[in-house]
């Protein structure tokens, strides 16, 4: 799968919409410290599905929603879209939403749909929330210190099997 834009709306530092193209190949964001490099990734994450609030630095998921500074007020809602191309060439367009006091919601290619849906899109595609093509601050410290177990689940997301466990879990609890 391959990310072609984003499109970001009140998410974190972004509060003006903002478009990003990604082209083919390696990525890397450079700025001055402060101007958004972890959020633009930490947005990647979260319309993959990403729901623990420390893996986007806050401390609920409502403060991914622009805050407000001196000069400007919060914003209501963040808005995060994520376009792809899958390996048969198939377009994806991902949609993630949360307004305050409403929680999240979820759109592929126009259609309202569940969070795991989202989460079960990427895992089946090797990528999502936690892959390891998304490489943030402090990972490459933290693959070398991990334990076999978590080791073996970074694998388990690249080979694209991640949405098995996911699915013999539901299949199990029924
Ligand atoms: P560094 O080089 O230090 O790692 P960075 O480019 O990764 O910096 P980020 O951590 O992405 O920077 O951005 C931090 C900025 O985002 C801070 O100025 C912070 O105030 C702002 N920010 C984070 N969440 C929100 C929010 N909900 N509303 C408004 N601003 C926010
Ligand atoms: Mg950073």
């Amino acid at each position: 799968m391959q990310i072609k834009r984003l499109k970001l709306s009140g998410f974190k530092s972004f509060v003006e919409p903002a478009e990003l193209r990604i082209e083919p190949g390696l990525t890397g964001v450079v700025g001055p410290n402060g101007c958004g490099k972890s959020n633009l990734l930490e947005a990647i994450r979260w319309v993959m599905g990403e729901n623990s609030p420390k893996s986007m630095r806050s401390g609920g998921m409502e403060d991914v929603i622009f805050a407000g500074t001196e000069s400007r007020p919060p914003r209501d809602f963040a808005e995060v879209i994520l376009h792809a191309e899958d390996d048969h060439g198939e377009e994806l367009d991902v949609t993630r939403r949360i307004e305050r006091g409403a929680g999240s919601a979820y759109r592929v290619n126009g259609s309202d749909v569940r969070a795991k849906d989202v989460s079960l899109t990427f895992a089946d595609a090797a990528t999502g929330a936690h892959s390891p093509a998304l490489v943030s601050q402090g990972k490459i410290a933290q693959v070398i210190a991990a334990k076999p177990a978590e080791r073996r689940q970074m694998l388990e997301e690249a080979a694209g099997i991640a949405g098995l466990h996911v699915r013999r879990r539901d299949a199990e609890s029924k």
